[in-house]
């Protein structure tokens, strides 16, 4: 199965969460809005000022005749009135005098307490930002199933609101499997290995404002597996696994997924990260990754992240965006499968962004994910010399807010 196809065939089927809650602005980071939000009010208010400088009557302006300054108006003031010949000391933000239809940037003039006098002529209107510039009364500012990114609150907080509706947040059970997996803090053991998988999972989760419901290492038997996976798919929207999805291996998770609900295993044409189990546990979704850091990487943020995204109400693209950018090295992928390579990115001297390969691309070096800052795509049967164009996913777009 494609890359593409898994990740059509995923998004069909995520049921978007219903529920929503009220929450200070403060708080709705990273929340996908559940209602859209209208803003009462034009942004700005009212007519004001670009600059600090003078508000003036346009026609009155000639660079041999002084203006006489009549009143002094600072952001949040009541605007002041003036009349012909006549000019208002005013700074940036404050509301456009009567009668003014021009600001002239202090810099573009002579002034003392008394007089001021253009030494240039802006044009009609210049340095006014109009009332309703950026938000209209009666204006739709936000749309319910966007993701709320620090601007977004911005933009509420400009209309005055102090709150929003959003989605509840998801709950994602985490497990891990594998006999050979101690915890950190754990003293070292002969042959066995440290489970990262748990901690990257619940870091990629945090940055998606989930709630992580960790189950830790699942125990080695198809009962308590069976009745761990039960009870978790009544507390959780999706339950994902790390490990033991290779075909033919002996896993009690599998097995307890299958007995308790669904599951498919599917080959998915991608490397790193080829098995992937996705099915149900009664009613909740099931993701099976595989067992290798760098393939749990790779199938959560191309596969599951969007998946996610979709069950928090995100209503807009949920797939991971592609930039161009140069080779800066060699490859051919003779495989069916599309590769991931770990690459970090720099400028060349002509300013193009060039990908360099991590040294070691196995899929057992999760450190080549740690030192790359994106993915470049290789296609199955490609092959890609030096200098051609690439498909580059940033990390901190696939991994991060
Ligand atoms: P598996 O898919 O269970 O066959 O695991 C594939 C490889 O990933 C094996 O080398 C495992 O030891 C390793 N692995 C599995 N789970 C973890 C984990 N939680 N942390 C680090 N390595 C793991
Ligand atoms: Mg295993």
């Amino acid at each position: 199965m494609s890359v593409a196809d898994a990740q059509r065939q995923i998004l069909q089927d995520a049921n978007p969460v219903q529920t929503a809650e009220i929450l200070a602005l403060e708080h709705c980071l990273h929340r996908v809005l559940s209602v859209d939000l209208c803003s009462d009010l034009n942004v700005p208010p009212a007519d004001n000022s670009a600059m600090d400088g003078f508000a003036v009557r346009h026609c009155d302006m000639n660079t041999s005749e002084r203006l006489r300054i009549v009143a002094k108006v600072f952001a949040g003031a009541a605007p002041a009135t003036i009349d012909k010949g006549q000019a208002v000391r005013i700074f940036t933000g404050a509301t456009i005098p009567h009668g003014a239809d021009t600001v002239l940037m202090q810099e573009d003039c002579e002034f003392d307490d008394a007089w001021v006098r253009p030494t240039s002529i802006p044009k009609k209107g210049e340095n006014i930002r109009p009332c309703g510039q950026d938000i209209t009364a009666g204006q739709r500012v936000l749309l319910a199933g966007q993701r709320l990114q620090p601007a977004h609150l911005g933009v509420a907080a400009s209309v005055g609101a102090a709150e929003l509706t959003v989605r509840r947040r998801i709950r994602v059970a985490i497990l891990s499997t594998g006999d050979e997996l101690l915890e950190p803090g754990d003293p070292p053991v002969a042959n066995k290995i440290y489970n990262s998988n748990r901690v990257l999972l619940q870091a990629l989760l945090g940055n998606l404002v989930a709630d992580v419901i960790d189950a830790g290492v699942v125990a080695d038997s198809l009962e308590v597996t069976k009745a761990q996976l039960k009870d978790l798919s009544e507390r959780a929207d999706l339950i994902i696994s790390t490990g033991g999805v290779s075909v033919g291996e002996a896993d009690f998770v599998k097995q307890a997924v299958s007995a308790l609900g669904s599951l498919s295993l599917w080959k998915l044409a991608i490397k790193p990260g080829k098995p992937l189990a996705y099915g149900h546990v009664g009613g909740t979704p099931f993701f099976g990754l595989p067992g290798n850091p760098v393939s749990v990487f790779a199938t959560f943020t191309l596969i599951v992240r969007p998946y996610l995204l979709r069950l928090q109400g995100v209503s807009g693209p949920v797939l991971p965006q592609e930039f161009d950018v140069v080779a800066g090295f060699d490859w051919h992928n003779p495989a069916q499968r599309q590769e991931y390579v770990r690459v970090r990115l720099s400028q060349s001297a002509a300013g193009a962004n060039v990908a360099e390969l991590h040294p070691n691309q196995s899929s057992g070096v999760l450190s080549s994910v740690a030192w790359a800052d994106g993915l470049v795509v290789i296609p199955p049967g490609q092959r890609i010399d030096a200098g051609e164009s690439v498909r580059y996913l940033p990390i901190n777009q696939l991994a991060g807010f």
